[in-house]
């Protein structure tokens, strides 16, 4: 018996990739289905359902699950989801599908078959209804409202079977790791309370003080990158992995923490979005989550600590992965340690704090990383990465 938390609402992870021998004649058979492009989002939830990271759902959501996760968090059936997952088409390719029709789901992009979905209902929805309350806003400004305003008219429900991970398992080996197998990676080290650490950035001293705060609650911690497409500026994640392998021998206790990595597209939906992660968190058995500041946040739609507050107005029960609610942490010089400002009395001007723009321009420059912000051997890992763009 696991001492993990249970999957959330289902006794077992529900993973809907196909087992792999039946993934031939299955896509035989999809070669003769209507195709139905998916955006980059849809691919993103697509591989999510694949993994079973959204156990207990089968599919893309119909209307009343649509409506009920958008207005109160909760599906048709009661059960406890913070945003809609959905699949959405054009007005013309939707009028041509019949209800009970199966479809083959096509990577928009690249065209690849992904999976097949069983059309169970076909309905439209209010964009704006949707993005006023997951997003708080309807702003077309807000990169998550962007890609809900540029959806099809019509949506498609209905359970789903993947036939594919995409590139994820082949360029990710090592760190693509499915929620079963994240599972038993804790089982085999005796944890039973895990939490995970979201990152899209090597770790410097601030992302290691927040991961040890963890592991003084928990017996582990996972550090769960964000894989797929890089914005100007990200470090790729081999890189990463580096550097963070770097800080866990010469920092961490040995076996203390966990390298993985799963493929969602971030919404960028502040505190909606943090229930999310939380909650598929739940999936891959993570007890915990750290919730720093402005967690999934972007610009200024959200307060620094909505993030935090959003999990106190849940029902009891609704998950069981609970937040670690952890302010924004820093070097104080006066302290002489790390802290964050429930910690630390002093000022500004005694903190060191250096921006993630301020931080390339140093490293461009040659100027010297200051051991109170990464450590050494981190830097030397993200050094080699930098010269190397140079001699490109
Ligand atoms: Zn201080």
């Amino acid at each position: 018996m696991s001492k993990l938390v249970p999957p959330h609402g289902a006794d077992a992870l529900k993973p809907l990739l196909l087992p792999e021998i039946e993934r031939a004649e299955e896509a035989e058979r999809a070669s003769r289905l209507k195709q139905v492009p998916l955006s980059s989002r849809e691919v993103s939830d697509l591989f999510m359902l694949g993994m079973g990271a959204y156990t207990p759902l089968e599919g893309f959501m119909g209307e009343a699950d649509w409506r009920g996760c958008s207005e109160h968090m909760t599906l048709a059936n009661g059960l406890f989801r913070p945003i809609p997952i959905t699949l959405s088409c054009s007005q013309e390719l939707g009028d041509s599908i019949g209800v009970g029709e199966d479809v083959a789901l096509i990577d928009g992009d690249s065209e690849e078959l992904l999976g097949v979905l069983t059309v169970e209902e076909k309905y439209s929805i209010d964009r704006e209804f949707e993005c006023s309350h997951v997003f708080r806003t309807a702003d077309p400004d807000h990169p998550g409202v962007a890609k809900v305003l540029a959806q099809g008219p019509v949506n498609l429900g209905g359970p789903v079977r993947t036939l594919s991970e995409g590139h994820f398992p082949a360029t990710y080996a090592g760190l693509y790791h499915r929620p079963a197998e994240t599972r038993a990676m804790f089982s085999e080290r005796g944890w039973s309370k895990v939490a995970a650490f979201q990152t899209r950035n090597p770790m410097h001293r601030s992302h290691e003080y927040l991961t040890k705060i963890a592991i003084e609650i928990c017996d582990g911690v996972l550090i769960h990158q964000v894989l797929g497409a890089l914005k100007p500026g990200d470090i790729p994640a081999d890189v990463r992995v580096r550097a963070i392998d770097a800080l866990a021998q010469n920092y961490f206790v040995h076996g203390t923490i966990l390298q993985a990595g799963y493929p969602i597209e971030m919404r960028y939906a502040g505190p909606r979005e943090a229930l999310l992660h939380a909650v598929f968190r739940q999936n891959f058995g993570c007890s915990h989550l750290v919730v720093g500041r402005d967690h999934a946040g972007v610009g200024d739609y959200y307060g620094p600590h909505d993030a935090h507050h959003i999990f106190d107005t849940l029902a009891p029960g609704s998950m069981q992965t609970e937040p670690l609610r952890i302010d924004i942490t820093f070097y104080c010089y006066t302290c002489h340690g790390m802290a964050t400002t429930k910690t630390c009395p002093h000022t500004a001007d005694e903190r060191l704090a250096i921006s993630g723009t301020r931080l390339r321009e140093m490293f461009a420059e040659g100027e010297d990383i200051p051991p109170e912000f990464s450590r050494p051997e981190v830097v030397a890992v993200l050094r080699e990465y930098y010269d190397g763009l140079d001699r490109q």
